[in-house]
């Protein structure tokens, strides 16, 4: 089955400690035998994006180097509020994909940039208030129809990861996300299997003890979360989220996952169609 790496990072991600740039990246993809590349580095606010103009200078030199294969310059672009905004004012020049994706949840607290504090949020909600938590999982799935129907967005990346970084693998999530996949199925926006997701979900969490009763285990919740996409006409989109070179392409544990769900092969997005080589 042929996958496609459509979410790398490089040194314009802030949370990207390593030097690489899209020629390294296009360089590892090439290796690994993919037809293409793409980068998507983090517009988490309306500061970002300048680096779109400096990966297309890179993918220039890259054709004129004698480089053939297509490299798509994409963003990733976080969804900053409740109304689904995506800060995509600074990004200079036109990406040829977005990706779009919850790293926090609007203005409640609950973010990638502090695990333990919203683990510990959640789980009060899950104690004190249910039902909140359960209108609070409804306002993420409207964010997500919001981000999608109001941008013009390829993939939705990571679906419900800042829930599950803080350990949050409740059932309830999983009847959320119908009306989510039936938005992307209208607007032809492709449903992300993210390697990085796929490990930790199914690797690194398989222990963990869930936030609270009302989850399921790791592996289990995400398994779930998948058959529910796999229900609807959705594409889905392949991504290592690569944030190390040596992550670049990786997408083993991704085929790994597809295949025990048994997704086929033509429900994956192909950027094939709108490359052009060098461009
Ligand atoms: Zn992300
Ligand atoms: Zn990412």
């Amino acid at each position: 089955m042929q996958l496609f790496d459509h979410h790398v990072h490089t040194r314009y991600s802030a949370c990207c400690h390593e030097r690489y740039d899209l020629r390294e990246i296009a360089m590892a993809h090439d290796r690994l035998g993919f037809p293409y590349s793409c980068v998507s580095d983090h517009v988490h606010s309306g500061r970002d994006g300048g680096f779109v103009a400096e990966h297309q200078r890179v993918r220039a030199g890259l054709a004129a180097g004698g480089f053939e294969k297509p490299v798509l310059v994409g963003v990733e672009a976080s969804i900053v509020d409740f109304e689904g905004h995506l800060p995509l004012g600074g990004v200079e020049g036109q990406p040829d994909f977005v990706l779009c994706s919850d790293h926090w949840i609007g203005d409640t607290g609950i973010t990638m940039s502090d695990l333990q504090g919203s683990a510990r949020r959640v789980r009060a909600m899950h104690d004190a208030d249910p039902h909140a938590l359960k209108a609070l999982y409804a306002d993420v799935a409207r964010m997500y129809v919001k981000a999608i129907t109001r941008h013009d967005v390829d993939v939705l990346a990571h679906p419900f990861d800042t829930f599950m970084r803080a350990s949050n693998f409740d059932k309830a999530l999983l009847d959320a996300f119908g009306p989510v996949c039936e938005a992307c199925q209208a607007a032809g926006v492709a449903v992300e299997v993210n390697n990085q997701s796929v490990k930790r979900q199914m690797e690194l969490f398989s222990r963990t003890r869930p936030l609270h009763a009302d989850c399921l285990p790791a592996p289990e919740f995400y398994t779930r979360l998948f058959k529910v996409a796999a229900g609807y006409d959705v594409l889905f989109s392949t991504g290592s989220d690569a944030h190390v070179a040596r992550d670049i392409g990786d997408l083993r544990r991704s085929r790994q996952f597809i295949e025990a769900l048994g997704i086929p092969e033509r429900r994956f997005l192909s950027f094939d169609g709108r490359t052009r080589p060098g461009g």
